[in-house]
């Protein structure tokens, strides 16, 4: 397994971290740098629109259309704004100010390595005295959630196509629940067949808080200590790819850096990838405002837009630079 071993000082503001098996060429590292320059751009512009709206109680629609789509606030029929969105508004300019102050600061980009990120899998037997899912070194953390396959006959009392939440992982063995932390799944009989149990996940585009599954050391199956604080960028989605709009890159700059220096949460993303079968945006539409206004995408996509001055409801192929 690759490790995030190697330092690039790309300039005094932006240390780069990559696996030393693939090294960034100069053009890359560059790309990176100017990718970061352009979300500290957004963020600025974000901020400083802000405290327009704020100082004037004052509001453009287009503008208002943007905070509706990505942040839930209600509709006015005035540019006017009441004291609740001033307060609102408040609230956000709080993270964006946090991001911009960050983004100042010298920063750790890191490597979040795909293959290392990508959905696991594990071929299993069953144990039926102890409803024990038995894999030698199986992938799974408790809490992951995997669907399980076969190429004959199912376990008696397991599905397919059926969400499952891994509980009780040891080494070599784990159980499953119908929830989260909820009780075993009775395993009824052994089935006939390769059983596999598998996740569904998209390979994200960075990450900051290293979730389970992503990268460990794999000795001491803990986060290394340069695994934590960066801004975790994919350099193979985005290095690799002919299409690597910047906007895209600082939009995930900007999400990750909301949860780094302000904690922030993900209760929906904006995008969606139809050829990944990722549904259209249903749960970031029907977030509630206190969510949307806590939510990392709610305020990468508002900086891109306010910054762009356009209504974006998802990434798209014109946003190049
Ligand atoms: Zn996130």
């Amino acid at each position: 397994m690759p490790t995030l071993d190697t330092v690039t000082n790309y300039n005094t503001n932006l240390t780069i971290k990559y696996h030393s098996s693939r090294v960034p060429s100069a053009q890359q590292c560059k790309t990176l740098a100017d990718c970061l320059e352009l979300a500290k751009k957004a963020v600025e512009k974000t901020v400083s629109q802000l405290d327009t709206f704020i100082s004037q109680k004052k509001m453009d629609p287009l503008s208002r259309s943007i905070f509706k789509h990505h942040f839930r606030f209600g509709d006015l029929t005035t540019d006017s704004l009441p004291e609740t969105w001033i307060d609102d508004l408040k609230k956000v300019r709080r993270v964006y100010a946090a991001v911009k102050q960050g983004l100042n600061q010298p920063i750790t980009i890191s490597d979040a390595y795909s293959t290392e990120l990508k959905a696991q899998q594990a071929n299993f037997a069953v144990n039926l005295l102890s409803n024990q899912l038995t894999a030698a070194n199986h992938p799974f953390f408790n809490d992951d959630v995997v669907y399980v396959r076969t190429t004959g006959t199912l376990p008696g009392g397991l599905a397919a196509n059926t969400p499952y939440h891994v509980i009780d992982a040891h080494v070599n063995w784990f159980r499953l629940a119908t929830s989260q932390g909820g009780a075993a799944v009775v395993v009824a009989n052994a089935g006939i067949g390769t059983h596999t149990a598998y996740e569904i996940k998209q390979t994200p585009r960075g990450y900051v808080k290293p979730k389970k599954n992503q990268i460990k050391d794999p000795n001491t199956n803990k986060w290394t200590a340069n695994q934590l604080g960066s801004i975790h960028i994919n350099f193979q989605m985005l290095v690799n790819s002919t299409k690597s709009p910047k906007i895209t890159v600082a939009r995930t700059i900007i999400h990750e850096a909301t949860h780094k220096f302000k904690d922030t949460e993900d209760f929906a993303y904006a995008w969606y990838h139809p050829a990944e079968g990722i549904a259209p945006a249903a749960a970031y539409n029907s977030m509630t405002k206190g969510q949307a206004m806590d939510n990392a995408d709610s305020f990468a996509y508002t900086a891109i837009c306010l910054y762009k001055r356009q209504l974006y409801t998802k990434m798209v192929d014109s946003l190049y630079s």
